[in-house]
C-alpha cells in the first residue's frame, strides 16, 4: 500500500492559514522523537525527501500534506517493505503533521501557543476525521501523552482517535507492557502497533483509516 502522491500544501501556525475544509483530514500528533517522521514516511511509502519535519525554525508549523491528489508521484520509495493487503487506497485526503510537544528546549510560551492552536484545531476543524496519537513503545506513556489525551478530550473532538505505538521492533521488550498501559488509559481508542525500522504495521494503519479518511 502506498500513497499515489504526496504534496506539501502549507506550514500553518494559526487556523487562518489552514486550507479549506472540503477534503477529509487525519492529524498525526506525538512527542518529539516519538518516531513520527519515520512513521509517516513508512505509512505513505515515501523517502525522507518528500517529508521533512525537522527543518530548523519550522518546528511550530502544522504541516499539511495533500495525499492522492495527483495520479502519479515518482518519489515513491522502492525500499519500503510491502505488507500483503488486497486493498489499494485511491481517494484524496489530507495529512496534518502536528509538531511535537514535551521537548525540553521548548519554551513555555511556545507550549502555550501550541496548546491553544491544537485545542482550537481539534475542536473546530470540520473535516478532521481522525487523530493518530503516536506513543513510543520503548518509553511508554509520558506526562505529555497524558496531557494530550486530556487536551483531545476537552477540545470537543468527536472523531476517531487511533493510538499508534511506534518502534515496536521484534526485540522490543516493553511493547506488551506499554500496550496494556495504553489500553487502560484510552479504552475506547483503537491501537495500531508499528515499527518503521522493520516495516511493521503500515497496512494495519491504512486499514484503521479506511472508511474514516480513506474511502
Ligand atoms: P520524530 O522526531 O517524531 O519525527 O522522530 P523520527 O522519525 O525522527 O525518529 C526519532 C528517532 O527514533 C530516530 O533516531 C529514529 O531512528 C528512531 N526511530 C524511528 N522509528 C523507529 C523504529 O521503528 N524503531 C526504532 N528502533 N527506532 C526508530
Amino acid at each position: 500500500i502506498f500513497a499515489r502522491s504526496v504534496r506539501f500544501i502549507v506550514g500553518a501556525v494559526s487556523s487562518k492559514q489552514l486550507p479549506s475544509t472540503e477534503v477529509k483530514e487525519v492529524a498525526f500528533v506525538g512527542r518529539s522523537n516519538v518516531g513520527k517522521s519515520s512513521l509517516v514516511n513508512m505509512f505513505l511509502g515515501r523517502t525522507k525527501a518528500a517529508y521533512v519535519s525537522k527543518k530548523p525554525g519550522k518546528t511550530r508549523q502544522f504541516n499539511v500534506f495533500d495525499v492522492n491528489s495527483a495520479s502519479v508521484d515518482s518519489r515513491r520509495a522502492s525500499s519500503v517493505v510491502e505488507e500483503s493487503s488486497p486493498w489499494s487506497p485511491s481517494g484524496r485526503f489530507r495529512l496534518v503533521d502536528v509538531p511535537g510537544s514535551g521537548y525540553a528546549k521548548v519554551s513555555e510560551s511556545y507550549r502555550d501557543e501550541w496548546k491553544v492552536f491544537l485545542r482550537e484545531y481539534l475542536g473546530t476543524r470540520d473535516n478532521l476525521e481522525a487523530v493518530c496519537h503516536l506513543v513510543d513503545s520503548r518509553v511508554g506513556l509520558q506526562k505529555t501523552d497524558l496531557e494530550l489525551f486530556e487536551l483531545i478530550g476537552e477540545s470537543g473532538f468527536a472523531g476517531d482517535v487511533i493510538i499508534v505505538l511506534t518502534k515496536v521492533d521484534k526485540k522490543s521488550a516493553r511493547a506488551a507492557e506499554v500496550l496494556a498501559a495504553v489500553r487502560q488509559a484510552a479504552p475506547a481508542a483503537r491501537v495500531v502497533s508499528t515499527s518503521s525500522k522493520e516495516g511493521i504495521g503500515r497496512a494495519a494503519l491504512w486499514r484503521a483509516l479506511k472508511g474514516v479518511v480513506v474511502p
